[in-house]
């Protein structure tokens, strides 16, 4: 029997295509004593992806070697003590059809508690990311406007019904007539604005945040983070997740522009990354699972069936195909 895997074909200049990944078949691999078969079945698709195929972010994925993500798989075959067949695991993997491993590193995950998928999303690492970068940066208090950019995505989506639980106002930044929509009525945020159809953002955002913005929660970067800089209240803070708006940028941009604005009105804008946060996992999950089943939040999943499909999958997150988190079910 074959395996089927995809490599890196060559490192993407500008926007990814389809060119720059290849399958590959190979025999399967045989396990060993100590090991075990997984089988893969959710891939986790994600923007920093990109970095590590370039290059820029470490450590980066090598030409014709395989490509990872976090992956939930099962477990087919066992010849190690601590896992039995038919176990769900979670971790960092190959973009493998099958995998041998020894077990080092692999998280057991039950699919009776939550929806397997759930663990690459609202409890995986894109809900902990929402929770953590607006709790622990953007500092939400009751009756303060939160704008979250990106908003109809996996952290996005879940950042802004968190900020609603915290009694904020909330405004969402989302690339069609449809998320916007949903972001309204699926998540509760009060409103939402079409970045791709609204002339003058800066205008747009002031209009829906009267009396200013106090935190806004960046996925984007670029031209939208100017509009919603440039209408910042007095100490707001701004938790920088992400900045998918550059992932494909050929040049590096740096632009000194915002720091007057930083001086005079005492803001606070901290870069994040969820990996400084791992010590606090179990509180953060605790926390989503609870507002989960009690139904204080909701999310969304776009699933794109077939491993042949993840190249498609991670191209479309930088065209906006998806609604809450991109996922590959095997
Ligand atoms: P996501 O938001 O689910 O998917 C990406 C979305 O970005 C797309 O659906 C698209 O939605 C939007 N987008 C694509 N190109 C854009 C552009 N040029 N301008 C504005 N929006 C664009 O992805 P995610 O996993 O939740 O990640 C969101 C951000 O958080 C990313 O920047 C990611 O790198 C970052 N992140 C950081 C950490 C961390 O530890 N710091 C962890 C997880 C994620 P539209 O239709 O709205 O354009």
């Amino acid at each position: 029997m074959n395996n089927r895997t995809i490599i890196l074909n060559s490192r993407p200049s500008g926007m990814p295509v389809a060119s720059d990944f290849k399958l590959i078949t190979e025999p399967m691999p045989p396990i060993g004593p100590g090991e075990i078969w997984l089988k893969t079945l959710y891939v986790s698709i994600d923007p920093y992806l990109r970095g590590k195929m370039s290059g820029t972010k470490s450590p980066r994925f090598e030409l014709d070697a395989p490509l990872s993500s976090m992956i939930i798989a099962e477990v087919v075959e066992s010849r190690n003590k601590d896992f039995s067949k038919g176990e769900y695991v979670k971790q960092y993997l190959d973009w493998k059809e099958y995998q041998v491993s020894n077990g080092e590193g692999l998280i057991k995950i039950s699919s009776t508690l939550a929806p397997l998928s759930t663990y690459l999303g609202v409890l995986g690492i894109t809900g902990l990311s929402a929770y953590f970068a607006l709790l622990e940066i953007g500092k939400p208090q009751t009756g303060e406007t939160l704008v979250v950019s990106g908003a109809a995505g996996a952290v996005g989506s879940i950042a802004g019904q968190i900020g609603k639980l915290m009694g904020c106002r909330v405004i969402g930044v989302a690339g069609t007539d449809e998320k916007v929509e949903l972001l309204k009525t699926k998540f509760g945020f009060d409103d939402a604005i079409n970045y791709k159809t609204t002339p003058d953002m800066k205008v747009a955002i002031a209009k829906a945040c009267p009396n200013g913005v106090d935190i806004y929660f960046d996925n984007v970067g670029g031209a939208i983070s100017d509009a919603v800089i440039a209408n910042i209240n007095k100490y707001g803070r701004i938790p920088v997740c992400g900045s998918i708006s550059n992932y494909n940028d050929t040049t590096e941009q740096i632009s000194p522009s915002l720091l007057p604005l930083v001086v005079y009105k005492f803001l606070t804008i901290q870069g994040f990354l969820i990996a400084d946060y791992a010590s606090k996992f179990p509180e953060g999950i605790t926390r989503l699972s609870s507002w989960l089943n009690e139904g204080k939040i909701t999310y969304s999943e776009t699933i794109l069936n077939g491993f042949d499909r993840l190249p498609e999958a991670f191209i479309g997150l930088f065209e906006g195909r998806n609604e809450g988190k991109m996922i590959v079910k095997v």
